[in-house]
């Protein structure tokens, strides 16, 4: 890494895992100079002066039925960054009427898989030619610094758009020949499922978008995305990229809008094939019984966490900190994988605890949109409220502030909260069983690997997991043992388009990203012919 690509801030956590790797993984993927040589120009995206922003259906830009409206706020100011069409069940109808023409017409799906994957592969290349105002508008919208959207999300975008455009033309099957040789010939293919809804939540808006849109599109499906109320600018952006690079008219519609409404009316949709859903457990909840009360449309469901890190004795201990203040306060914690319980052995945990206050302490926190940022406000006051009053019942129940536990001081006017660190929780207290998604973590002892696994696993939750050991054996020993989606040694928040991610348990149903999302957005379809 030469100096001219080093993030200008040094993050305290920076040894690791952290997101100094996460920003070589985004080199690999080919993002990170071109994103790194618009880094410097900061100005205010041109996108922010056409308002009120529009829904995107049938590939026009329009105004909500109601004719109504709402704000998207800067949580790093509580002021108003721009105002959006609030889309409702009309509107939802609408965009799903012209999702089903252009599935019907085969305006998408029938295009030769080739051209499919050539107009994917572009939009990766416009979402990284337009690295610095995704990044912009992700910092300014959510929160999060712009370091980790220009040099993370946005080539993390990009690159899951590049790697799904290979998949658009190796969609195989299987053949077999059944009862016996030469009486039936077996051949399967896999068909796109349909009209998909697609409901994102606001911790990675535009990373979130990627993730869902392009695997639906690569499969030939037409698509009706639902950004979050709170985030809803990048994926209007990115409607409009896609615009540009001649996706037909339809096959990708936003409709930015409140859950209780246009969302609500997308997961019961009679005309739904499929709901794509990533946000809380409790939401996911409704999702499903939406499917199971309308058409029994498919569902996935990537849903919240409880994930534990867990420092063993014989650690790299200056790694495992490392690790596990990223693993927890990365994006101020609302990441669903979030290491929130931080299971330390007991011959280490005084150490730990003090290595991991000291480096709290050093966390500058601030605008996102300020690249000497390390730390940015939550997403909005509501979510900062609820962290807040977690906060508090943390005390009540007797676990033992040791960091944080504020909003900070001389920073009233954006959303806040200091990165903070409870010890001695017990793992049967309400901020050691609850996603609080919030830069808030429970230190809780452990004595032996069969007592962590225990405690570990003792959760409603299956995302993701960490292990810090130096003992391979051990290491690939709970890996196995942990009931969790993804299991990091030794790093924590590696993500890639290639691999799985999804949850076991209340986590979620289903694996999204690598192969396995083709299953999430494909039909099976076996057809069998008499050949004697
Ligand atoms: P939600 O699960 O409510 O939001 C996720 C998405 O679902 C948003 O687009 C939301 O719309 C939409 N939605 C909300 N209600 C419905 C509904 N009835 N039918 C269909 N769609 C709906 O999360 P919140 O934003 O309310 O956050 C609350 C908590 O959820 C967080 O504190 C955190 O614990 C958890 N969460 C977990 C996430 C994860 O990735 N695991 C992501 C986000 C939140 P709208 O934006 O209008 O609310």
């Amino acid at each position: 890494m030469t100096s001219d690509l080093e993030p200008r801030v040094v993050h305290p956590h920076r040894q690791v895992t952290s997101i100094n790797t996460l920003h070589s993984l985004a080199r690999g993927w080919g993002a990170y100079d071109a994103a790194m040589a618009i880094a410097e120009d900061l100005e205010v995206a041109a996108f922010l002066k056409g308002q009120p922003k529009k829904l995107f259906i049938g590939g026009r830009w329009v105004e909500a039925a109601g004719g109504k409206t709402f704000d998207s706020i800067n949580p790093a100011t509580g002021e108003v960054l721009a105002r959006v069409a609030e889309g409702g069940a009309e509107d939802i109808d609408r965009a799903v009427a012209a999702a089903r023409t252009s599935f019907d017409r085969g305006s998408w799906r029938d295009l030769p898989p080739a051209e499919r994957a050539r107009m994917l592969w572009q939009v990766g290349d416009m979402i990284e030619e337009r690295a610095n105002e995704f990044a912009q508008l992700e910092s300014l919208d959510n929160g999060m610094p712009i370091n980790d959207a220009l040099l993370f999300f946005v080539p993390m975008a990009a690159a899951t758009f590049r790697y799904y455009a290979g998949w658009a033309t190796k969609l195989d099957g299987a053949t077999q020949q059944i009862s016996a040789p030469g009486k039936y010939l077996s051949y399967t293919l896999r068909q796109p499922v349909g009209v998909v809804g697609q409901i994102i939540p606001w911790n990675f808006p535009l990373m979130m978008a990627a993730w869902k849109i392009a695997p639906a599109l690569a499969c030939g499906n037409s698509v009706v995305l639902k950004p979050a109320e709170e985030t809803p600018l990048s994926a209007l952006l990115l409607a409009e990229l896609l615009q540009d690079a001649d996706v037909p008219s339809g096959v990708v519609n936003v409709v930015s809008g409140y859950g209780e409404t246009a969302g609500a009316r997308l997961a019961s949709h009679p005309d739904v094939d499929k709901i794509a859903f990533t946000g809380s457990t409790e939401v996911g909840k409704l999702i499903a019984k939406a499917s199971a009360e309308s058409n029994l449309k498919r569902v996935s469901l990537e849903l919240g966490g409880k994930s534990p890190n867990i420092v063993f004795a014989d650690a790299d201990l200056p790694l495992a900190v490392s690790g596990a203040f990223f693993g927890v306060f990365w994006n101020q914690g609302q990441v669903c994988s979030a290491g929130s319980r931080l299971f330390v052995q007991e011959k280490v945990y005084d150490q730990t605890l003090d290595e991991l206050v000291k480096t709290v302490a050093e966390t500058r926190l601030g605008p996102g949109i300020d690249p000497m940022t390390q730390m940015g406000p939550l997403v909005s006051k509501a979510q900062m409220d609820r962290v807040l009053g977690y906060i508090q019942v943390g005390g009540k129940e007797g676990a033992r502030l040791v960091a944080g536990g504020k909003r900070p001081e001389g920073m009233d006017g954006g959303f806040f909260v200091q990165p903070t660190v409870f010890a001695d929780v017990d793992g049967n207290m309400r901020i050691a069983k609850e996603e609080i998604f919030g830069p808030v973590v429970s230190a809780i002892p452990f004595s032996d690997e069969e007592d962590l696994i225990a405690k570990a696993n003792n959760t409603i939750y299956g995302l993701a997991a960490g292990v810090w050991t130096r003992d391979v054996k051990r290491a690939h020993r709970v890996a196995h043992a942990l009931n969790a989606g993804t299991v990091y040694v030794n790093c924590y928040h590696i993500a890639d388009p290639v691999t799985p991610w999804g949850g076991f348990k209340q986590s979620g149903w289903g694996r999204e990203l690598g192969p396995y999302a083709l299953d999430l957005y494909t039909e099976l379809k076996n057809v069998i012919v008499d050949i004697a």
